[in-house]
């Protein structure tokens, strides 16, 4: 089964039970200052959790374009190494606001995976929240699960995995995590079933929803990659294109276990990020969204110099991004070119940074292995972030090829201290002064998007 032929599966089964498909909202929330980037299917829904706001259906199921790199969902650090986690990923869910709850949801989850997708029941696994204080134990899921599986394949955990929230506040609940037991006995979370019931207030206090409501979330790369048979989620159809894109131009094969493959899957990774990301408006810059967006490029970039890549080549894997996932995302088509060009005048930036930043950063790595601490100061790695644009990562990286520790302290102290010096600067002066922001065709309208929420600069570097 093709990974688009699963996505239109669980739309379809949703909707045949009486939900409406819904379009995916953009990555960028609408008014949710709580939120940097969408990271759940229910977000776009989140008023209509707490009774804010009316629909004219009260089930709904959409396919969402989720990021989780920041935040209480921040996976960032686990791209590459980890076969399941992802920056950028799609997220399928069936929502009820106030109407079905636990003893329907369960059941509609089962029918899918083990009548419709014929998983094998023996390798499905669920589990439910064991009660903490305050919160007593999901005996309900627990007794709805036991008609589908045996009790020895009912797990139950506490707050970090069965008790599900956004961001610190807002509709969370009690949550059934559903497990696939690969061939190798570990098991894979793909999908999880929120039982929506409370509101959690700043400080903490749960508040009771409306009603009681159902929101469920399964990676779309995950069900895939077990529906496909495949260990990992880059060996998928939403992956394979990619990652083999990558191998042709470093000209080394995909093995999956060596470092040069971890390379291949941060690339492949963070591809679709910054594609799916810059079409929706994120444009790099050194501030918030715009900042996370630069910092993905360039640890992709960085991977690929590592690959030995010498060319600028993400804007031509975004060409591969957009013509796999344009069908299901139409605004990848309508942004191509747009989304070429932001990605190529990056590379093009990132390149000259390197080009002028790297023999200054050996002069200071080796300034550091000649000194007794063996450490390399955190003001000096500052300076090379703010005057040349070399990223912390990037330096930490070459640092510990040399055995060298870093003052990561001393660098944020440094970042602070710049960061109060822009916020009293001209913010409006400031984004007018980020010359290649506004010289790209296309993405003035989403600098002008961004601007009421623009804060300044976090750092002023790379001004042109
Ligand atoms: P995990 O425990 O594996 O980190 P999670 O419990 O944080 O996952 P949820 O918040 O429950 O994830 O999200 C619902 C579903 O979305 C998960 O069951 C999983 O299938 C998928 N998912 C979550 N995070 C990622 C990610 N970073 N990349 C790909 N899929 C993800
Ligand atoms: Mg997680
Ligand atoms: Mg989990
Ligand atoms: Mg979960």
């Amino acid at each position: 089964m093709r990974s688009r032929e699963i996505r239109r599966g669980f739309l379809e089964f949703f909707e045949s039970a009486g939900h409406r498909p819904v379009a995916s909202a953009p990555l960028v929330p609408g008014d949710d200052p709580t939120l940097l980037f969408t990271n759940a299917g229910m977000n776009q829904f989140k008023d209509v959790f707490l009774g804010k706001e009316k629909r004219d259906y009260a089930r709904a199921t959409t396919a969402q374009k989720c990021m989780r790199v920041s935040g209480k969902h921040n996976d960032l650090d686990n791209v590459g190494p980890s076969p399941r986690h992802h920056t950028f990923f799609e997220m399928l869910g069936n929502f009820s606001f106030g109407d079905y709850f636990k003893a329907e949801a369960i059941p509609y989850a089962w029918r899918l995976l083990t009548d419709v997708w014929q998983l094998p029941k023996d390798r499905l696994y669920a589990t439910i929240f064991m009660g903490e204080p305050g919160v007593p134990r999901d005996d309900q899921a627990y007794e709805l699960w036991r008609k589908f599986l045996p009790a020895d394949r009912i797990g139950e955990l506490g707050a970090e995995d069965n008790f599900w929230q956004m961001g610190d506040t807002g509709p969370c609940g009690r949550c059934s995590e559903i497990y696939f037991v690969k061939d190798d006995g570990s098991m894979m979370e793909i999908w999880n079933n929120v039982f929506m019931e409370f509101d959690r207030q700043p400080g903490g206090v749960l508040v009771p929803l409306p009603a009681p409501s159902i929101d469920t979330g399964m990676g779309l790369e995950r069900v895939t990659a077990v529906l496909q048979g495949v260990e990992s989620n880059y060996d998928t159809d939403l992956f394979q294109p990619l990652v083999q894109d990558v191998a042709a131009m470093c000209g080394q094969p995909y093995v999956g276990t060596d470092a040069a493959s971890t390379s291949m899957r941060v690339i492949a990774d963070h591809m679709r990020a910054c594609t799916f990301l810059i079409a929706d408006g994120v444009i790099p810059s050194n501030e918030w969204r715009g900042y996370v967006l630069r910092k993905i490029m360039r640890r992709a970039m960085r991977h690929g110099k590592k690959l030995g890549i010498t060319q600028p080549f993400m804007h031509e894997l975004a060409d591969r991004v957009v013509t796999e996932m344009g069908d299901a995302y139409p605004e990848l088509k309508a942004n191509r070119d747009s989304v070429v060009s932001v990605i190529r005048s990056e590379e093009e930036r990132f390149d000259a940074v390197l080009t002028t930043g790297l023999g200054r950063l050996e002069q200071v790595l080796e300034r550091a292995a000649a000194s007794q601490r063996k450490v390399v100061p955190g003001d000096e790695m500052f300076r090379l972030y703010d005057s040349l644009g070399l990223p912390l990562d990037f330096i930490e990286d070459l640092a510990s090829e040399r055995q060298l520790a870093v003052d990561r302290a001393g660098y944020e102290a440094a970042m602070e201290a710049q960061r109060e010096r822009a916020r009293a600067g001209s913010h409006f002066e400031m984004a007018r002064t980020q010359g290649f922001t506004v010289s790209v065709a296309g993405t003035q309208a989403a600098l002008d998007a961004l601007g009421d929420r623009f804060e300044g600069y976090d750092i002023t570097e790379l001004t042109e």
